[in-house]
């Protein structure tokens, strides 16, 4: 799970939607639906989200 949304803080502005290159946010009815298993860990949708409501979490045992 690399991002987590905090729908409490979320305006459903569709930012992170919109600059996740591979689709993995989507807006279904009135909340943003992550789905984990098209995510690439690229961190643009924290950036991207004005009401800081994304949490990214960098890939856990991932080493350089
Ligand atoms: S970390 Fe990147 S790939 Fe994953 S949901 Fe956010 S914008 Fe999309
Ligand atoms: S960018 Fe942030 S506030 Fe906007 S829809 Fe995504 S999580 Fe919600």
């Amino acid at each position: 799970m690399p991002i987590e949304i905090n729908h409490s803080r979320c305006i459903q502005c569709i930012g992170c939607a919109s600059v996740c290159p591979v689709g993995a946010i989507e807006l279904i009815g009135l909340r943003m639906v992550f789905h984990p298993e098209k995510c690439i860990s690229c961190g643009a949708c924290a950036k991207a989200c004005p009401a800081n409501a994304i949490k990214f979490i960098p890939k856990a045992g991932v080493k350089k």
